[in-house]
């Protein structure tokens, strides 16, 4: 593996850290939930108090971000790129309606200031995994990065891009494993668990899946969620939308509401949250 000495397990404790009421690295698992993009200002903010209502109200489970893309890594040039600054505006507005943490992601190293503005966790897709300069900025703006493995990354690759944000005086990073390609055709990638104990066991920082990309396909992601945590991994990353047949991306993969509740009960009843 190149040199990532300040992430590997042998240069320090295990790393976890605050944002308001929510802990990476704890005991309980995060759930960063929310639609692929924010389409409006009215769709962000149901699906934030909806998602208050299932996990804070009624199941008393706190450590909950609400996600969002602004900025869209789209294949095609001429797929909704995502509505930008004004976006995160809204995004902004539905977490402080909600009570909660907002996490969005940024591509281009000259949007890290604005969206370091009005976002309290800044992720780094899998398309951006190795975008230096982005992470240089990233590491110099200060606030919680999340770093997404590229679908292509070895784990030595991933870890080393971390290691850019720990070289430039930020430890608030946590990884997101979100599947690499495989032979899998009936799912969008591979969803590889094997990472949760494996990079748990190598470096400092939280682990988290994201079981929504992995799927491409909502009627499996709540028994990845379950699989995900059961590995021991310190959080999800969940796309919820309120209507995500009508969703301008990811359309197919996207939980409705009702899911989100099914599955958040589903993993109380097996102690995960
Ligand atoms: C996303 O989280 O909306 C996203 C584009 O994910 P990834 O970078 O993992 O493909
Ligand atoms: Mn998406």
């Amino acid at each position: 593996m190149a040199d990532c000495r300040r992430v590997l397990r042998e240069s320090g404790g295990e790393i976890s850290f605050r944002v308001g009421r929510v802990v990476f690295g704890s005991e309980k698992p995060v759930i960063i939930a929310g639609p692929c993009s924010v389409e409006s200002r009215e769709m962000i903010v149901e699906a934030a108090l909806a998602i208050k209502r299932i996990l804070v109200e009624r199941l008393g489970f706190e450590n909950v971000v609400l996600r969002g893309g602004v900025w869209k890594p789209r294949t095609s040039p001429y797929s909704f790129q995502g509505h930008g600054v004004k976006a995160l505006e809204w995004l902004r507005e539905a977490g402080d309606k909600a009570g909660l943490p907002v996490a969005t992601e940024v591509m281009d190293p000259r949007y890290v200031g604005v969206a370091a503005e009005y976002a309290d966790i800044l992720w780094v897709g899998a398309r951006n995994m190795q975008n230096t300069p982005l992470l240089h900025e990233l590491a110099r703006a200060g606030k919680p990065v999340l770093l997404k493995r590229h679908f292509g990354a070895t784990i030595g690759e991933w870890l080393c891009s971390a290691e850019y944000l720990l070289a430039g005086g930020l430890e608030e990073v946590a990884l997101v494993e979100r599947g690499t390609r495989g032979l899998n055709e009936y799912a969008r990638f591979s969803l590889d668990i094997t990472v949760v104990p494996i990079v748990k066991r190598l470096s400092r920082l939280p682990v988290l899946v994201d079981v929504s990309h992995p799927a491409g396909r909502r009627d499996i992601v709540p028994d990845l969620a379950a699989a995900a945590l059961a590995a021991g991994a310190d959080g999800l990353m969940v796309e919820v939308h309120p209507d995500p047949d009508k969703a301008l991306s990811d359309s197919k993969q996207q939980l409705t509401i009702g899911m989100f509740e099914e599955m958040t009960g589903r993993l109380r009843r097996l102690g995960f949250i």
